[in-house]
């Protein structure tokens, strides 16, 4: 369990904030690899994942004289760990990685360019979410007001492009303030967006016909996936974030 910690941590790793962690082969000077396999923080993190995909292994035997399912976090930044996680995956792990890309479509983009095969893709990827942070309006200063025209414009024409027509009556927006609970900021604490791709047979499809993102996002339109957008404009509906703020972290008007 400790090394699944680890994965997930990958960004932050450090001895010092890991002192409990003992059997990871780790650290400049210690493992067999060239120092190119190092990166900034000194650390190997294909050697992490390799001694943890041994873990797996005996976690995998475990797992079936237990019946128990294992689940396993990696972070594909490089092709290594990539094709790690789809071995995983394709052993019949359920693997969860963090990957850095723009949206849910386009880790299908990220994968391919870091040299994972569109096979592998296809035959492994089941899921792909994507998350930004908003900021939420503060609730202490925050003034109540309809939405303008504009607003109500924009919203609803964008919301169109994904099959999605949003009811104003009686709905409420916020100017923000500022206070001292906030800083005089009008925002506190931060409020996550979400989307989800699902990838279903018609999406693994296109991905291992090597279509375009552009392609596969439009069958997954089609298919009633629901951008990052949707969701802001959901959550700007529940008076949780504005307009404004959307548009300041995706740039969508
Ligand atoms: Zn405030």
């Amino acid at each position: 369990m400790e090394n699944k910690q680890i994965i997930s941590d990958i960004n932050d790793y450090t001895v010092e904030k890991h002192p409990n962690i003992k059997n990871v082969q780790i650290i400049e000077g210690k493992n067999n690899f060239p120092i190119s396999w190092l990166n900034q923080q000194g650390y190997c993190e294909y050697q992490i994942c390799l001694q943890y995909f041994k873990d797996i292994k005996v976690g995998q035997t475990k797992a079936m004289t237990q019946g128990t399912a294992e689940h396993e976090k990696l972070e594909a930044r490089f092709k290594e760990t990539a094709e790690i996680a789809m071995q995983a995956g394709q052993t019949g792990h359920y693997v969860l990685s963090t990957i850095h890309t723009i949206d849910s479509v386009e880790v299908l983009t990220r994968l391919r360019k870091i040299g994972v095969s569109n096979y592998d893709i296809g035959s492994t990827l089941a899921t792909s979410l994507s998350q930004r942070l908003v900021r939420r309006v503060c609730p202490d200063c925050a003034q109540e007001r309809d939405f303008t025209e504009e607003e109500k414009e924009i919203i609803n024409r964008i919301a169109r492009k994904y099959h999605v027509e949003y009811d104003f009556k009686g709905k409420k927006t916020y100017t923000t303030v500022g206070c001292e609970k906030c800083n005089n900021t009008g925002f506190y604490g931060r409020i996550g967006i979400f989307e989800v791709l699902n990838i279903t047979e018609n999406i693994k499809e296109l991905i291992v016909k090597d279509a375009s993102s552009i392609e596969i996002r439009n069958k997954a339109i089609e298919e009633g996936y629901k951008p990052l957008v949707i969701d802001g404009f959901n959550k700007i509906m529940e008076g949780y974030t504005t307009l404004q703020e959307l548009n300041s972290k995706l740039v969508i008007y």
